[in-house]
């Protein structure tokens, strides 16, 4: 039986195939590591975002075993109904006192999702009085969230905080928003916070900072960029994603007491959504156990030896390295399909590094984005940078 609608789908389908757009799913079968089996095939992966190589670990794997045996599987509400557990407690109360040399007076909350905090955050503090000032490469739930806020929003070029005073100063709005990336998801590199903050604070306007790719991984102690840049606000909202570099799955805020109770009162994506499993939240306490002791910072140095070894070894001639200083480390090719055609050689050979085109990035800078882990090791490294660049004169 045919249908004018599914028709009209296949034509749009077959309109993104034509661009060299169509996205496609392929199966793990094995767990999140270097080495992986994928769709029958075995794999050198450089895309996850485990940067720490913690989502196998087994002290982790424990705790979501005991987890489960302490506090069963499902909540069974949502945190202001019957789901908030102890588990989701005791979590909160160290991700606050974590945090708290640089988030005065810290209090946390924790979510299913990166995306679903943003989404919090963005709708709690936004409103139709609010500007919101958003950072033109923030991620999608970033501006997903700005929708959902309701509040008048304004871009500002990557990076570029001249603009942003500008605009901060012309402002009649009662309340202020600026909402920014930490690291850039797709470029790998940093915002310039500390600008960032002082400008805040100067048009008394609150940081919201999306640390999904620094929690974990950036600072001494793995405490994320706040740590690594030394910041230090009671206007910083702080999110962090707790199933990149720790390794298990979902997100918390962290920002002053007050701020946080702000949220629970207002913030739909918090109020109307069941908790996670509170296992979850038990697997997660012995991910930040390794993240602050030796081991985690032992990962973070091997990673930086990765990333230091990389922007040596990765020179090339018509593609192009990032001016990247963390774990995502993007080779830029520019046109979809040519970024389509590296993506299925690589696959081909054994190696499995995305393509992300437009409209994830602009148009014109589809790249190969290039992941690394502290679980490689710098074989691994060596013969990602010579089949890149082997196939870099082929597809000349
Ligand atoms: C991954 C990511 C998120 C979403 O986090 P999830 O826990 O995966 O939903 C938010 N912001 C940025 C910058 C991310 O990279």
């Amino acid at each position: 039986m045919s249908s004018k609608l599914i028709a009209d789908l296949e034509q749009r389908i077959a309109d993104l195939d034509a661009q060299s757009l169509r996205r496609r799913l392929r199966v793990a079968e094995s767990p999140c590591a270097p080495h992986m089996q994928v769709d029958g095939k075995p794999l050198l992966a450089f895309c996850s975002n485990d940067y720490l190589g913690l989502a196998t670990h087994p002290r982790i794997v424990s705790a979501l075993q005991e987890g489960a045996a302490l506090y069963g599987v499902g909540s069974g509400a949502s945190h202001l109904i019957n789901g908030h557990s102890r588990a989701h407690a005791l979590l909160e109360e160290r991700l606050a006192a974590f945090l708290s040399p640089y988030v005065p007076q810290a209090r946390a909350l924790t979510f299913s999702t990166g995306y679903m905090a943003n989404l919090a955050i963005l709708s709690a503090f936004g409103g139709s009085d609010v500007a919101l000032f958003s950072e033109e490469l923030n991620h999608a739930s970033l501006i997903d969230g700005a929708r959902l806020s309701r509040a008048q929003v304004q871009i500002y070029a990557h990076g570029d905080t001249a603009q942003l005073a500008v605009l901060l100063a012309a402002s009649t709005a009662a309340r202020k928003l600026v909402v920014t990336d930490s690291v850039f998801s797709m470029d790998g590199d940093l915002a310039p916070l500390k600008d960032l903050l002082a400008l805040c604070e100067q048009h008394d306007a609150w940081l919201v900072v999306d640390d999904a790719h620094g929690f974990g991984v950036l600072g001494e102690h793995g405490r994320g960029v706040l740590e690594h840049l030394d910041l230090c606000s009671p206007q910083l909202i702080y999110m962090g994603t707790l199933g990149k570099a720790a390794g298990v799955g979902g997100a918390f805020v962290a920002a002053h007491a007050t701020a946080i109770e702000w949220m629970v009162q207002r913030a739909r994506p918090y109020i109307y959504t069941t908790a996670s499993p509170p296992a979850i939240a038990h697997a997660v306490q012995a991910s930040l156990d390794i993240i602050e002791g030796r081991e985690g910072a032992a990962r973070r140095v091997h990673l930086c030896g990765l990333i230091a070894a990389w922007q040596d070894k990765m020179q090339l001639q018509r593609w192009q390295r990032m001016a990247s200083q963390t774990a995502i480390q993007p080779v830029l090719i520019g046109d979809n399909a040519e970024a389509m055609r590296a993506a299925t050689a690589l696959y081909k050979r054994g190696f499995w590094v995305p393509a992300i085109r437009p409209p994830t990035v602009p148009a014109g800078t589809a790249r190969l984005r290039v992941t690394l882990s502290a679980a490689h090791d710098m074989a691994d490294l060596g013969q990602l940078v010579a089949v890149l660049q082997q196939l870099e004169g082929e597809h000349a």
